[in-house]
């Protein structure tokens, strides 16, 4: 917990007139939530956890044998958006969006495709829309290996030794939009880097806050999402010194076309990160793609 900082209460001013009645709610779907996840350890204590996807006995973890979540999704992918790659491209070559238009985080990692994962679709509904903020751990654990695999590929090196970028590297989840996050009562990317940074021993800070209430992703009247993000982000004030020369890794649950990343990418380079990669749940399409509506924020 002592990793985690700048945790700051993200409801805007202009809700002042419902805060009261926000904030009880928030408080009563806490408790509600907690007593569910004593009431789910002490269940799981007596009987055998089931797999998310089949509802069969999980030997160990969420899944059973046949629904084993892996640690990356099946090659050929980009080497810079992790977007499928035409079977005959070499692994880890750019796709032709990346060759064109090189924007966004330099490096994407996911563990796999939502389209072409059911273990990996029901963990992350689950965990955006189930009230399964217990998961964030076990994902968060394997996001660690995911991590490490992508770097001795990021860096090249066949030993797989990690040299940093930069002297410091912090996680950064992508900002929920405060409506999403008084609805659901947890912001699930924030779960996941906090998670993150501690089965790593590094540091995660929430560093970026939006700067507009404007509609969630997904809803009527988003005109696209790349202008519907357009200076969206912003990095906390008080967060500019640790975000000044660091290597940041944002972190969210899925990546569609990739706009959101992109934005505040922009927005951390702007405050003087050194580098900015990515690491997410699912990977939900190439760049410019329409997206996955069930996935949405
Ligand atoms: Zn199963
Ligand atoms: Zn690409």
């Amino acid at each position: 917990m002592g990793r985690w900082s700048g945790i700051e209460n993200c409801v805007p001013l202009s809700f002042s007139s419902v805060a009261i009645g926000a904030f009880a709610r928030r408080a009563l779907r806490l408790a509600r939530d907690e007593l569910v996840e004593a009431t789910r350890d002490g269940a799981n204590m007596l009987a055998p956890r089931l797999c998310l996807v089949c509802n069969r006995g999980a030997e160990q973890g969420l899944f059973c044998a046949e629904h084993a979540l892996g640690i990356g999704p099946d090659p050929p992918r980009c080497g810079r958006c992790d977007g499928p790659l035409p079977g005959s491209f070499p692994d880890g070559e750019r796709c032709a969006t990346c060759r064109r238009e090189p924007r966004g985080p330099s490096r994407t990692l996911a563990l796999g495709d939502y389209r072409d994962s059911p273990s990996l679709r029901e963990c992350v509904l689950a965990l955006k829309h189930g009230g399964r903020r217990d998961l964030a751990d076990p994902l968060a654990a394997l996001l660690a290996l995911r991590w490490q695999k992508g770097l001795a590929h990021l860096t090249g090196d066949s030993k797989g030794v990690w040299r940093p970028l930069a002297p410091r590297e912090i996680f950064v989840p992508v900002p929920l939009h405060p409506f999403r996050r008084l609805e659901r009562g947890y912001d699930q990317a924030q779960l996941l880097a906090r998670a993150l940074a501690d089965h790593l021993g590094l540091h995660a800070a929430w560093a970026l806050k939006r700067t507009s209430d404007s509609l969630p992703q997904g809803s009527p009247g988003c005109a696209s999402r790349a202008a519907n993000v357009r200076g969206l982000f912003r990095v906390r004030w008080r967060q500019h010194a640790r975000v000044r020369g660091a290597h940041v890794w944002l972190v969210d649950d899925v990546v569609t076309s990739g706009a959101t990343l992109e934005e505040c990418a922009r927005a951390l380079r702007r405050a003087g990160a050194k580098a900015v990669d990515a690491i997410v749940l699912a990977h939900a399409g190439g760049r410019g793609s329409g997206g996955v509506a069930d996935a949405e924020r």
